[in-house]
C-alpha cells in the first residue's frame, strides 16, 4: 500500500468568518478523515514520536486504536499520561516534539498527531467523559499554588493515586494562560471548563480568589499540607525600555489578552470590559502571543494590524499553524524591524511608532541569528494601539516571599530534575521554574513532579 505523503487537510472557518467573531478557527477532522490520517501511521517500533512527547503518550498506540476504530480505548491511552487532551491537541507545538520525530516526516510530513489527540478528545467529549477508578484515600493532602497546565496536571496526577488535593488560583476562575491568554477562537473556554470538570471529577478542589502569600501565607500552607506544588507561571510582562511606552494605548499582551479573553471584552455590550482598539494596532513580537494579540485585535475591529519583529518570518517562534492563520487573516508583518520610541499627543495617547530596519548577524546564544539595527534607516508610521509582545517574566510574589526557596537570576525558582526545590516537601514546576515555555513542557514538569510528592509521601 502506498502511503499518502501529505497530512489530511484540517478544516478551518472560512476567513471571511473568522476576521470579525471569535469562533474556532481550526474545525477538527471528522472519523473518516481521523481514520484515513491515522492509517499513515508506520507504528514504528522504536516509537520516536513518543520519545518527542515531554510527557511520554504511547503515540503509535492511541494512533492503532484509531485505526481499528477504538476511540474510547485511545483516549484512556493518552488520558495515563495526559489530563488535557483537548487543550494539547490545540496548542502544542507538535512541529517541534512528536511530529518532528516521526519517520515520515523524511519522506513527506508526518503523521498529524496533534489533530488526531484533538480527535479523540473531541470525540469523547461529546460522548460523555468516564472517570477512572480512585484508589482508597491515602489520607495524605497536598497544595498546588496555580491552576495552569502545570498545577492542572500535577493535581490530576496526585488525585488519580489516591492523595488529597487542593488548588489554590489567585483568578475567579481557573485554567491559568489557557483561561486569561489563549483566545476564544484558538482554544474554546468550553473546552477548558470540561478538561477542568474531568480535574475536578477526579476529586480535586480548586479554591478561586486566593492569592497565596497576600490572601493566605505560604507557611500557613506548609502547616496545613503534607507537600506544596508551586505552579504559578510566568505573567509579568517584559517591557523594551524605549521612550513611549507608558502612553495610554500602548498595552501588555497580557492586560490586552486578559481584558479580552477573561474579563470577555469581545462580548460587548454584554460584558462592558473597556478595551481600546483603534484603526490601526502595531504588536510588536512574533510568539504565539504575538500571533494571538495580533488576531484578537483584528476581530475586535482593528482596520489594519500589524506584526513588527526584528528577525525574519523563518525565526518566528510561534507555531507555524498560528502564523499561517495570521496570514491568511490579512495581519501585515514587518520583518527585520524593530520600534525605536512610541510618539504621543499632548493627552499623553499613543499615535504614532519610530522604527529601525535590522539585519542579521552571527547566531546569538540561542542559536538564532543576532538582529542588528542598520544605522539611519528609521522610518515613522501611524497607530492608535500598541501591543508589546515581547515575552513574560516568572510571577515574583512567591520567590520574593519565601525564605529558603532558591531563586535564579532570571526570577525562575530552582528545581531538580524532579521538580524539588530547595525546601523539604516543597515542589515546583511549569513556567515558574523554567521562564515563558509551552503547555506540554509545563505539563511534563507537572507529571514529574507528581511522581516525585508521590515518592516523597510513601516515605514520609
Ligand atoms: P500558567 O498557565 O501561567 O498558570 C499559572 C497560574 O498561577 C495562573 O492561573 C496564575 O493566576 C496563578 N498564580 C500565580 N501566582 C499565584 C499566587 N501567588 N497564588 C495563587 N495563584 C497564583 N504554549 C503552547 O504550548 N502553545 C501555545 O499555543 C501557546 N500560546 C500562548 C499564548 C499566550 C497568549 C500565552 C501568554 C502563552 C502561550 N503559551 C502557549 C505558553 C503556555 O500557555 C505556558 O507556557 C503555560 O500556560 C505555562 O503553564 P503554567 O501552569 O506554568 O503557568
Amino acid at each position: 500500500m502506498t502511503i499518502r505523503k501529505t497530512k489530511h487537510e484540517m478544516p478551518t472557518l472560512p476567513v471571511s468568518e473568522r476576521i470579525r467573531s471569535f469562533k474556532e478557527v481550526a474545525l477538527g477532522y471528522d472519523e473518516e478523515t481521523a481514520v484515513a490520517e491515522a492509517e499513515r501511521c508506520l507504528s514504528c517500533k522504536d516509537k520516536p514520536c513518543t520519545e518527542g512527547c515531554p510527557v511520554g503518550i504511547d503515540i503509535p498506540e492511541f494512533i492503532r486504536c484509531i485505526k481499528e476504530r477504538r476511540f474510547e480505548d485511545a483516549i484512556e491511552i493518552i488520558k495515563k499520561k495526559n489530563v488535557i487532551p483537548a487543550i494539547t491537541g490545540r496548542v502544542c507545538p507538535y512541529e517541534n516534539q512528536c511530529e518532528g520525530r516521526c519517520k515520515l516526516g523524511k519522506i513527506g510530513e508526518p503523521v498529524a498527531i496533534g489533530r488526531l489527540e484533538r480527535f479523540v478528545a473531541d470525540w469523547e467529549r461529546k460522548k460523555g467523559i468516564s472517570v477512572p477508578d480512585i484508589p482508597p484515600s491515602t489520607g495524605k493532602e497536598i497544595a498546588v499554588i496555580g491552576s495552569g497546565p502545570a498545577g492542572l496536571t500535577a493535581a490530576g496526577e496526585l488525585a488519580k493515586r489516591g492523595h488529597d488535593v487542593t488548588i489554590f488560583e489567585a483568578l475567579h476562575a481557573p485554567g491559568g494562560v489557557l483561561l486569561y491568554g489563549i483566545p476564544e477562537f484558538r482554544l474554546p473556554k468550553d473546552v477548558l471548563i470540561h478538561e477542568i470538570d474531568y480535574i475536578k471529577k477526579l476529586g480535586v478542589k480548586i479554591r478561586c480568589n486566593v492569592v497565596v502569600g497576600k490572601t493566605i501565607s505560604f507557611s500557613e500552607l506548609q502547616d496545613e499540607f503534607d507537600a506544596i506544588f508551586i505552579g504559578t507561571g510566568a505573567g509579568l510582562p517584559r517591557w523594551m525600555g524605549i521612550p513611549g511606552e507608558s502612553l495610554v494605548g500602548v498595552y501588555s499582551a497580557n492586560e490586552f489578552l486578559t481584558r479580552a479573553n477573561l474579563m470577555r471584552a469581545y462580548l460587548f455590550p454584554e460584558y462592558d470590559t473597556p478595551i481600546k482598539v483603534g484603526e490601526r494596532v502595531v504588536t510588536v513580537g512574533a510568539g504565539n502571543v504575538a500571533m494571538d494579540c495580533a488576531r484578537t485585535a483584528l476581530r475586535l475591529g482593528a482596520e489594519e494590524s500589524f506584526i513588527i519583529y526584528r528577525r525574519t518570518k523563518k525565526e518566528c517562534p510561534a507555531r507555524k499553524e498560528e502564523v499561517r492563520h495570521a496570514e491568511e487573516e490579512g495581519i501585515k508583518f514587518m520583518f527585520l524591524a524593530n520600534p525605536t520610541r512610541f510618539i504621543g499627543d499632548e493627552d499623553g495617547r499613543v499615535v504614532g511608532m519610530e522604527y529601525i530596519q535590522m539585519m542579521l548577524g552571527e547566531p546569538d546564544e540561542s542559536g538564532r541569528r543576532r538582529p542588528i539595527p542598520i544605522p539611519n534607516s528609521e522610518s515613522l508610521m501611524r497607530v492608535d494601539t500598541v501591543l508589546v509582545a515581547i515575552g513574560q517574566r516568572p510571577n515574583p510574589l512567591i520567590p520574593s516571599l519565601v525564605k529558603g526557596l532558591k531563586v535564579g537570576k532570571k526570577g525562575t525558582i530552582e528545581v531538580d530534575s524532579e521538580g524539588r526545590t530547595s525546601i523539604e516537601g516543597v515542589f515546583a514546576g511549569g513556567d515558574i521554574t523554567t521562564g515563558a515555555a509551552t503547555v506540554i513542557l509545563a505539563m511534563g514538569a507537572g507529571m514529574r513532579a507528581a511522581n516525585s510528592i508521590d515518592e516523597y509521601l510513601s516515605i514520609k
